[in-house]
């Protein structure tokens, strides 16, 4: 069961309400060509979000991921070796896998993503598309579509203007050296077959009731709707552009399918900032997974879809992550730990959730660290962001001998922290160590800048750090004591003696 209330966003009711009487079809469409990235991810979630606005006013919804397994390898992604050129062409399902972890290319890129999506609790039934055609699923469209070649030529050109090849057909049959493409000569529709000549002029017979070729992309896409009784599916800006493959495939539902085009969302494109455009075949990505590592679920979800997806997305997982990280937390738990404050914590005593809880619970935040299993969570994400993502000012650790940056104190400044070594107790928390800092200083005449300062310097060998009252007090007293008395007047200790 899911911790987190799920609400429906208002444009996602509103999508919703513009659509028809149900049953919905609700489908989502992915090419596992490469790495699947963040900004797919957010085509999935702004179609969940429909299916369950579309749900919650009582309609019964199938909610669709196609996987486009058996579509051809166009390219080889980033990372994969050259010699993976000699299947270009091949289906995405046939090719192998380039780490050899998976049954195949397709299954490769498409594993980590459905894991993505399990941890999400992302309800949606994946379908990949190779078993679809090798089932039979696709063979009424798919003769429909040959049988209407001349008809979607037609549209395709003058959609796209640009001239078809005279032998063009929406049907691509799979050759013996397992490229897509053959020559449609002849369709025997009764045995569900077309007649087709390869590369090198052989002929040869493909079933399209089995899986043995496809059909053309933007002939497909039509298709589908009308197999899957498709009601609503978004698209990202690539396809819905002028003569794209939504135009070809409106006028080819409409025209040739007798099937009504499907509602519609576009949804805008995820950059990362600092780093531009997401793109897997530039190898810009950054994968659920990876998100995964420094928030949980639910936090991604939010993310991801952001307040408008109609918008573009600037993801900052760097200065402005602490403060996501804030919101999401003031609106889903109890008693929030600031995640600069887990981000200290985590640093400071790494992998060790007993003194972890101890720092926690003397720096005021005791209720936080009452579930020892969320708490190692949490402090994975805090120390995972820290070392990936975090600006400078986030990153420290408290050094284990006295950082020779405290060489700089003056006089003032370690008097100061003589007095508050003598006043440090065991049991004060992060509000008393905070007074016990401000009031000593303020007693002293001495400025909070300088005083807190000479407080990082000899904790950190940083002139800044976080808030102070709760950082000092989830240190171990003793060390605190001896740390600050050691640059007190106690110093000269040694030049007594000698
Ligand atoms: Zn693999």
């Amino acid at each position: 069961m899911s911790s987190t209330v799920y609400q429906i966003p208002a444009w996602a009711e509103r999508v919703a309400a513009s659509l028809g009487p149900g049953p919905h079809v609700v489908v989502t469409g992915i090419s596992p060509s490469g790495n699947i990235h963040v900004g797919n991810l957010r085509e999935v979630l702004v179609a969940e979000a429909v299916a369950n606005a579309l749900k919650a006013r009582g309609e019964r919804v199938r909610f669709v991921f196609h996987a486009d397994t058996i579509d051809p390898l166009r390219k080889i992604a980033p990372g994969v070796p050259e010699s993976f050129k000699e299947y270009i062409g091949h289906s995405l399902s046939r090719v192998p896998d380039p780490e050899g972890c998976h049954a195949s290319y397709a299954d490769h890129f498409l594993a980590p993503f459905e894991e993505a999506l399990q941890s999400m609790e992302v309800d949606v039934e994946v379908l990949r598309s190779h078993e679809l055609y090798e089932s039979g699923f696709y063979a009424g469209v798919t003769r429909e579509a040959i049988e209407y070649a001349g008809e979607l030529r037609n549209i395709l050109q003058e959609v796209s203007g640009r001239e078809m090849p005279e032998h063009w057909s929406p049907y691509l049959p799979r050759m013996a050296s397992g490229r897509l493409g053959g020559r449609v000569l002849e369709h025997v529709s009764e045995e569900r077959k077309v007649v087709y000549v390869d590369e090198d002029g052989w002929e040869d017979v493909s079933d399209y009731a089995k899986g043995e070729g496809k059909l053309g992309w933007r002939v497909e896409l039509a298709a589908r709707w009308k197999a899957l009784g498709a009601t609503f599916e978004p698209f990202g800006k690539d396809h819905t552009s002028r003569g794209g493959s939504t135009d070809t495939a409106d006028r080819m539902a409409k025209e040739v399918f007798q099937y009504p085009v499907p509602g519609r969302y576009e949804y805008e494109w995820i950059q990362i900032r600092g780093r531009g455009a997401m793109s897997s075949s530039k190898g810009i990505v950054l994968l659920p997974r990876d998100m995964l590592e420094i928030m949980p679920p639910g936090a991604l979800k939010r993310m991801v879809l952001g307040r408008d997806p109609a918008r573009a997305l600037d993801l900052d997982l760097a200065e402005g992550f602490p403060r996501f990280m804030d919101e999401y937390r003031a609106e889903t738990e109890a008693y929030p730990v600031p995640f600069a404050h887990l981000v200290t914590v985590a640093q400071t005593v790494p992998g060790d959730t007993q003194r972890a809880t101890e720092m926690l619970s003397r720096g005021g935040y005791k209720e936080a660290a009452r579930d020892p299993e969320k708490l190692r969570r949490e402090l994975a994400y805090a120390r995972n962001w820290a070392e990936r993502w975090a600006p400078e000012t986030y990153r420290l650790g408290v050094r284990e001998d006295l950082p020779p940056e405290a060489a700089s104190l003056n006089e003032e400044q370690r008097t100061y922290l003589g007095a508050v070594a003598e006043k440090i107790e065991d049991e004060m928390d992060g509000y008393a160590v905070q007074d016990l800092l401000y009031g000593t200083a303020v007693g002293m005449g001495l400025k909070p800048k300088a005083a807190f300062g000479a407080v990082y310097t000899v904790l950190l060998g940083k002139k800044s750090g976080p808030k102070a009252g709760p950082f000092v007090a989830g240190l171990d007293a003793g060390f605190v004591r001896e740390r600050f008395g050691v640059v007190s007047g106690d110093t000269t200790d040694g030049g007594l003696e000698g």
